[in-house]
């Protein structure tokens, strides 16, 4: 098996030091000093990038407050259009940026093409709200109404910070711009610190489409380097967030400094449970994408499987026969279904989970090892553990990698309480054919997404967001529009 070429443009991009896009200008950190992006299939050094840290933090939020100026005031269908004419340029050039996604990330092409398409549709979907953001007229309740004009505005928030992880590189970066801009916020993004190139080549992208200087900056660097201050700054009035609950956590702390705005998009442990009545073959097919799908390195993997004790033998057979049908290799080679994990530390990390596991007593149905003959990169076989009693550190805690737990069921209310004990709440599967009992299990289920006979269908038009410790509000669909914006009401006497 042969990996595709790496296209031209994408080697001269790569070959061209990476630096920070502040005010509409590239410019090199602060500092001066840089860091090494990692080819994770290779192990190899891929780019140099500018290390950002508050230095340079302080400069971007000072763009994006001038910015903030006029394109708060620009016209709506302005903004719309540049949101389109992005989308365009994705479009045209989403081989180069797919490449570029798989090289950083390690995902298979087939992924980052869809990555690619996911933030055309969104910036889509976003440029359509440009033009929609809407008040209420309300009559006063305490006077005749006639003597009053009362009515809501809402007003973009401000400036805002963007803290993005690494494992969807391109669409977390614009389902987090593309709302605060259709709305006339002003952004400073901070991708995370092993997958920058795609962030970099975003920002080209905007420069190309004509947004004006300012309304979109970008730091590369470090969490401690570039987030904290970011989340901390005076001036900074919202930060959105995607990534560990543990530094969720962090950030919402730092963000009281000023009290700004806070989205967190967290961890999950979500359950993924099949009824006995489920049509089998499309239950093992759907949880098998919903672990293995990006690695299992998805915020809302299915990575505990409920499985009805009547069916575990079927299940657990075929799903072995689906994890071992995987073709595992340098996700530039148009076959590979998964490449590696992003880095030598999720491996690591992931690698000690399936050692903990065994010492908790689950049992290996399949993988659990790196697989034969790839060397180098951070390749860690399709694993799925059976664990009888929900005992094991892998029933509960986020793995991020291609681990699957099976737990079998036999009584419905039991199943429900053990899938709703969790500190997470992100997102649930139930496979079934009777839809009256779906409606009733997803009614209880304590998760911001429930998905039926599917998974991971996640839609511009969809809320999406968790429970519990799995973050604070929704992203997406119009609950976004609200988050980027504040309401202002204007009483008016009109006599
Ligand atoms: P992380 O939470 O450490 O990092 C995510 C982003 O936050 C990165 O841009 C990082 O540089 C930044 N960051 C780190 N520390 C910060 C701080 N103190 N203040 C502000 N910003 C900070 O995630 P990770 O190291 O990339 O992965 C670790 C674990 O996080 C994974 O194993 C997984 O459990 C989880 N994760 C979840 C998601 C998700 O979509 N919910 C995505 C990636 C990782």
């Amino acid at each position: 098996m042969t990996a595709n070429v790496i296209l031209k443009e994408v080697q001269a991009f790569l070959d061209q030091p990476s630096q920070l896009f502040i005010g509409g200008q590239w410019q090199d950190a602060k500092s001066k000093q840089t860091f090494m992006i990692e080819n994770p299939a290779t192990e190899q050094s891929l780019a140099v990038v500018a290390k950002g840290n508050a230095d340079d933090v302080d400069l971007a939020v000072e763009a994006a407050q001038q910015a903030f100026k006029s394109w708060r005031y620009e016209a709506p269908v302005v903004r719309a259009k540049l949101l389109n004419k992005l989308a365009d340029l994705i479009e045209q050039k989403a081989e180069e940026l797919a490449q570029i996604i798989t090289l950083e990330n390690g995902k298979p092409l087939l992924y980052s093409r869809r990555e690619c398409l996911g933030a055309i549709n969104l910036l889509r979907y976003f440029a359509g709200f440009a033009t929609k953001i809407e008040g209420r007229t309300v009559p006063v309740s305490t006077a005749p109404t006639a003597n009053f004009l009362n009515y809501t505005l809402r007003d973009p928030v401000g400036v805002c910070a963007l803290i993005v992880p690494w494992n969807f590189p391109l669409t977390m970066c614009v389902g987090k711009l593309a709302p605060a801009m259709a709305v006339g916020c002003t952004t400073i993004l901070k991708p995370a610190d092993q997958t920058p190139l795609i962030a970099i080549r975003l920002m080209q992208l905007f420069e190309e489409a004509g947004f004006p200087k300012g309304v979109v900056n970008l730091v590369t660097g470090s969490g401690r380097d570039v987030g904290e201050p970011l989340s901390s700054h005076m001036k900074v009035n919202k930060v959105t967030f995607t990534g560990s609950t543990d530094v969720g956590k962090s950030i919402a702390q730092q963000a009281t400094s000023n009290m700004k705005r806070v989205t967190l998009e967290l961890g999950g442990k979500s359950p993924n449970i099949i009824l006995p009545d489920a049509d089998i073959d499309k239950a093992v097919a759907g949880a098998a994408s919903a672990i293995f799908y990006n690695q299992g390195q998805v915020c809302t993997a299915g990575s505990r499987l409920y499985v009805h004790e009547s069916i575990l033998d079927e299940v657990l057979e075929k799903l072995k026969i689906a994890a071992q049908s995987m073709t595992i290799t340098n996700g530039l080679d148009e076959s590979s279904t998964m490449g590696p994990l992003v880095s030598k530390r999720q491996y690591e990390t992931v690698m000690r989970y399936i050692e903990r596991a065994q010492e908790d007593g689950a049992e290996l149905i399949v993988g659990g090892q790196r697989p034969e003959g790839l060397e180098k990169g951070y390749y860690v076989q399709p694993t799925i553990f059976l664990d009888k009693d929900e005992k094991t550190c892998i029933a509960k805690e986020e793995i991020f990698g291609p681990v699957l737990t099976v737990m079998p069921w036999t009584d419905i209310d039991d199943l429900v309480e053990r899938a709703n004990n969790s500190v997470y709440g992100l997102a649930a599967g139930i496979w079934t054919k009777d839809l009256a009992n779906a409606h009733t299990i997803a009614a209880r289920l304590e998760a911001g997404s429930v998905w039926i006979n599917c998974y991971n269908v996640v839609d511009p038009v969809s809320p999406f967001g968790g429970y519990k410790q799995s973050g604070w509000g929704r992203e997406m669909s119009h609950d976004v529009i609200e988050a980027y914006t504040e309401t202002k009401n204007v009483c008016v006497n009109l006599v």
